[in-house]
């Protein structure tokens, strides 16, 4: 007598069912089994669900196969998927299967036994480097009194400290009592970039491959090949007390790594834009990684089972009001560390009053001199500007024409390089025209300056620096190394690019906020901001915020050496030199920068004194992404939690066209977020319904953003 399974699988987008599928089994299988299931004419991989299956009528398709040989996911796992498919509005299916590595979906039972058959082995991180027992430092004073409340209290902790106070070496500790405590604790360290994962890597080896082995530390992101993440993925999900992994180290991604003995989850730079996915299931890792902690523990009846540790100098707006004192109402604990470890300080920050240099200049006399200044010492340099390509627009001098790009309401960035317009919304590219297309005349110019103008500038304006020490037949000029998204492209570069940095083959260095971001760079004592106003004025609220988090990082790539710290400068070209924001990072003081935006958002009722979601819709045209959301809308009058839940009007996105199609967007709004979640899952059969209503037309797609980052 065969049995009536739930199996969670991944159903095609927009398809309206949202649960588990029903299959046949002759043999009892628990949940968290994974399965090969007949899906239509294919067969796919799917996860055995709790509850019972639907009993509908009729004949059901049986299970085509089971892939056992490992132990089911587990029931903690599977809330985990449950809890976020329901938060952000997802199918169950889409978010279980996004959270098993993909080579998974491609292993029929044969290939899987035979995968299996070989020695489970996690990928790469252990043996990134080459384990060198470094030194283990006596903990300072700040970061033995962190580690003092790790221990007794149960957080969630906001480890709040500045750019070289010590935090990496603290999760490194808190880590490393976990483990030697408990025999079959396990332990998740997240980064938001993979770029950054090397060096974490290698001091994560360093430290622990001697102690449990280099198979003991697994990597998990989006950069490694398909096989290396199923095998990190089966060492973490082994176990400890299995030989597996102990130490999972990844992206946003890992935050969904099934690993039985999970006791400790470290977010490094927890404000970072990245850990909250832009596609599909739109999740917050850093969220859901404090849902986690607390759910692991709960299920072991004890509220430090599983801790979890946020760290970042610039903590995203969410946490730190979450770390408030506990009798105004916060939830996590702060642990601060202001000192930088070696009585290093932070650099002074020099602002430039732009609206007292000549009009149209691109860097401060009094910076270039500063900049030089540093070549002929030996030392390094850093610009930031966060805009790559040459000109974000070409124009034509003589008539109205400008690089719009056909199939988006954006221009195509100049790139002089390869002499091609490209749009950096849809990739359209072309080579430069001869003359303007418009009226023929062949005078065009770019407009605004880009990472590859400012290079192009800056090796002018250093034409006649010579940097000391250059060696017999080398040319004795500055060298200018550009860091952006083009010049990385190629697998490999931004290695070479940093080694070169690290080498000292660099003088200055000139970037997007790729280069301002983690990056251990010794031997630079100046950082500058070239023209940051624009997040000023954003229409964004949380502009400044980001901005401020981005500038406080790259003073901190400055001076990280005690012995240079002293000199250490960040120099700022604004217009506004009086603006708060600036004040605030002349001072290095997150605290009043984040009360000030505080209580701005307080008064405005935006986040996180308010909750919102996104519905985003695309079509052909503007008028259907709109209308859809109007009737959506307005369909959703009488649904549970619409007295609290304020909905907007529908408005075009920012940028309202890419690649031919258009988007619009509606915001909801709600002081409560129980009321905000009852009301969208109840919005999600109105909006499946509205879609297919008479009179809307020509909707492509539509999503729902939780707790949006950019609205
Ligand atoms: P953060 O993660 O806050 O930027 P790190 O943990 O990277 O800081 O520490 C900055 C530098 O100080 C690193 O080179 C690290 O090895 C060193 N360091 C950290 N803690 C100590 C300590 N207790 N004693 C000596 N050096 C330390
Ligand atoms: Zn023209
Ligand atoms: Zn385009």
């Amino acid at each position: 007598m065969a049995e009536r399974l739930p199996v969670v699988v991944q159903l095609p987008a927009h398809s309206a069912l949202s649960g588990p599928l029903s299959y046949a089994s002759e043999r009892a299988l628990a949940p968290g089994t994974l399965v090969r299931v007949p899906l239509g004419k294919r067969e796919t991989l799917g996860v055995v669900w709790d509850g019972e299956a639907e009993p509908g009528p009729g004949e059901v398709r049986p299970v085509a196969a089971v892939l056992d040989g490992i132990a089911p996911l587990s029931a903690a796992w599977r809330q985990l998927v449950g809890f976020a498919a329901g938060y952000y509005q997802r199918a169950l299916g889409e978010v279980a299967l996004a959270a098993l590595p993909p080579q998974l979906r491609e292993l029929d039972a044969a290939q899987w036994q035979r995968r299996l058959g070989r020695k489970a082995r996690g990928a790469g991180a252990g043996d990134a480097a080459a384990p060198d027992p470094a030194p283990v430092p006596a903990p300072s004073a700040e970061q033995a009194a962190a580690l003092a409340r790790l221990r007794s209290e149960a957080g969630p902790f906001l480890l709040f400290g500045s750019t070289g106070s010590g935090k990496t070496e603290v999760y490194l500790r808190a880590v490393q009592e976990l483990l030697a405590a408990d025999p079959a604790a396990q332990a998740l360290v997240m980064v938001p970039e993979i770029n950054l994962t090397p060096q974490l890597q290698a001091r994560f080896a360093a430290r622990f491959a001697p102690l449990y082995g280099p198979q003991a530390l697994v990597a998990l992101h989006s950069g490694m090949t398909p096989a290396q993440r199923l095998a990190s993925w089966l060492a973490a999900h082994a176990g400890a007390a299995a030989g597996g992994a102990r130490i999972v180290l990844g992206t946003r991604m890992a935050v969904f790594a099934s690993m039985p003995g999970l006791r400790l989850i470290v977010v490094d730079e927890e404000h970072d834009p990245s850990y909250k996915q832009q596609e599909g299931a739109r999740y917050s890792a850093r969220d859901l990684a404090v849902y986690r902690a607390r759910q692991e523990s709960r299920r072991a009846g004890d509220p430090q089972h599983c801790r979890v540790l946020l760290g970042s100098a610039t903590p995203s707006l969410e946490s730190w009001h979450h770390s408030r004192p506990a009798a105004e109402g916060g939830r996590y604990q702060r642990l601060a560390m202001p000192s930088r470890i070696g009585a290093g300080r932070l650099p002074a920050v020099r602002l430039v009053d732009m609206g007292l240099v000549p009009r149209h200049t691109q860097i401060a006399p009094a910076l270039v001199a500063a900049i030089a200044e540093r070549i002929a010492r030996g030392e390094q340099s850093m610009l930031l500007l966060n805009r790559r390509g040459y000109a974000p627009v070409l124009g034509c001098a003589s008539c109205d024409w400008k690089s719009l790009c056909p199939h988006c309401s954006a221009y195509r960035v100049f790139h002089k390089i390869d002499r091609s317009l490209r749009c950096h919304h849809c990739g359209f590219a072309e080579r430069v025209p001869q003359a303007c297309p418009e009226c023929g005349d062949v005078d065009l110019a770019p407009i605004g300056r880009g990472t590859e103008r400012l290079e192009e500038h800056l090796e002018h304006l250093l034409a006649h620096v010579e940097r000391p020490g250059a060696a017999d037949g080398e040319s004795p000029r500055a060298r200018v190394l550009r860091i952006d998204a083009d010049s990385t492209r190629r697998k490999g570069a931004l290695e070479e690019q940093l080694a070169r940095v690290h080498a000292g083959t660099v003088d200055v260095l000139v970037g997007t906020q790729m280069i301002a971001k983690g990056h251990d760079f010794r031997r630079i004592t100046l950082v500058a901001a070239v023209n940051p106003d624009g997040a000023l004025f954003s229409s964004d609220f949380r502009a400044p915020e980001r901005l401020f988090a981005l500038l406080m990082q790259a003073a901190g790539r400055a001076g990280r050496d005690a012995a240079q710290g002293a000199a250490s400068e960040m120099w700022i070209q604004t217009a506004h030199p009086q603006h708060p924001l600036f004040a605030a990072l002349r001072r290095h003081d997150f605290p009043a920068f984040a009360a000030a935006q505080l209580a701005e958002r307080q008064q405005a009722g935006m986040p996180p004194f308010s909750h919102q979601a996104l519905v985003r819709a695309e079509a052909r045209t503007q008028q259907a992404a709109q209308a859809f959301l109007a009737q959506a809308g307005a369909d959703a009058e009488a649904l549970p939690g619409a007295d609290l839940v304020s909905r907007y009007p529908p408005v075009p996105m920012a940028v309202q066209r890419v690649a031919n199609v258009e988007r619009a967007q509606m915001l909801v709004e709600s002081d409560s977020r129980a009321a905000l979640q009852q009301f969208l899952a109840a919005w999600q059969p109105v909006l499946h319904a509205t879609r297919r209503a008479a009179g809307i037309e020509g909707v492509l797609r539509w999503a729902v953003d939780v707790d949006p980052l950019a609205v």
